[in-house]
């Protein structure tokens, strides 16, 4: 071996959904939103001029921050953005989470969360969520380096109370708490209003999701001013220009468009609504997903089979090879169209495979 070879920093990456690229995929795997942005994104793309990309971008990413910050109703002091939401959440583990102690999270969650702690050398603790995958807040009554769990969690799309994380909050003074929202305009409520409370809380939110821009990549945190201008000065000791030009000027009509915002995340949550019924025909078991995803299980069929038999459909959905819940699919809400293939085509599986029952 060779003698530098000591000297890498080794990690295992995180290995995202993958990202198929052949025609008629119905692609329910990575939680995408399947409604396009909203119009004034392609206009703003459209009146975009190319001469802009000589100059550097704004490295305050002001137009974003203020807009996010009006969004919210919080100063633009209080906002930091990021190359999608990882970005910011990585940048949070390497600003907050810088102590001997162990930082907790629950055991199921974003798969992120333990790459990043290897990644940059923070201890932590998993801490196991109860049977029916929700959080037990006394869990984290004990001493730590931080705390950050997402609500609605992934992959289970499990929401707790906005009680129960101001209790974690009201236990953790000493620590900085991140929320990670990614989910939370699915369902679920907000931790923004404990931000007048909890000058330790941190909450992360992304444009992936809810408004339809996980290919842009554009995710934020909202703190108090003292959290985010500790965020920047470790962005600005890595990378002064996060956001390039063509994603300040698309991501602000993105915000600005409230009814369109609205309307999709309407759209998405009355089809997981509608999905809950139809699953529960075909004998599948899960929670109350808030989340624009359903993670779900079904007592005879294995869940690594329905995903292989559902590729071969060219219907992609995820499978964790994980213990606790090697036996779920995570299934994103994706058109009412594409829902019903899925449906038309789990019908026919559920139904000829041996000992089960559709109601
Ligand atoms: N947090 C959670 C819980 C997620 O599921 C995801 C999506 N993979 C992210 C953060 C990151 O999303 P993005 O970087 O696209 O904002």
């Amino acid at each position: 071996m060779k003698q530098w070879v000591q000297n890498v920093r080794k990690v295992t990456p995180y290995v995202p959904g993958e990202q198929p690229n052949e025609p008629h995929v119905i692609k329910l795997n990575t939680n995408e939103n399947p409604y396009p942005p909203a119009p004034g994104v392609e206009k703003a793309l459209r009146a975009f001029d190319t001469n802009r990309l000589r100059l550097y971008p704004d490295p305050t990413a002001k137009a974003l921050v203020d807009v996010l910050a009006k969004r919210y109703q919080v100063e633009p002091e209080q906002v930091f953005v990021g190359v999608g939401s990882d970005d910011v959440l990585a940048m949070s583990f390497l600003t907050f989470f810088n102590s001997n102690k162990p930082i907790l999270f629950p055991d199921i969650t974003y798969s992120f969360y333990d790459v990043w702690a290897e990644e940059f050398r923070i201890p932590y603790e998993t801490v196991k969520l109860d049977e029916n995958f929700r959080i037990r807040k006394e869990d984290y009554y004990r001493e730590n380096g931080g705390v950050i769990f997402a609500n609605p969690n992934a992959p289970t799309g499990e929401a707790e109370s906005l009680a129960d994380i101001e209790d974690i909050l009201q236990h953790n003074r000493d620590v900085i708490v991140i929320v990670d929202e990614a989910y939370i305009d699915f369902g679920g409520k907000s931790a923004l209003p404990l931000l007048h409370t909890y000058d330790n809380l941190l909450i992360v939110q992304t444009f992936s999701k809810s408004r339809s821009m996980a290919g842009m990549r554009i995710g934020y945190a909202i703190g108090t001013k003292a959290l985010i201008q500790y965020l920047n000065d470790v962005k600005y000791s890595f990378n002064s220009y996060t956001m390039d030009q063509l994603t300040l000027a698309l991501g602000v009509p993105a915000v600005e468009d409230e009814a369109y915002f609205q309307d999709t995340v309407h759209k998405i949550v009355a089809t997981r609504e509608r999905m809950k019924a139809e699953f529960r025909k075909l004998g599948f078991v899960f929670g109350d997903s808030q989340s624009n995803f359903l993670f779900v299980t079904h007592p005879q069929i294995p869940a690594e089979l329905l995903f292989q038999e559902l590729k071969k459909q060219r219907i992609y959905v995820r499978y964790f090879q994980k213990p606790r819940i090697d036996h779920y699919l995570r299934i994103t809400i994706g058109t009412d169209a594409e829902m019903d293939r899925l449906l038309s085509f789990l019908h026919e599986f559920v139904s000829s495979y041996p000992g089960t029952a559709v109601l």
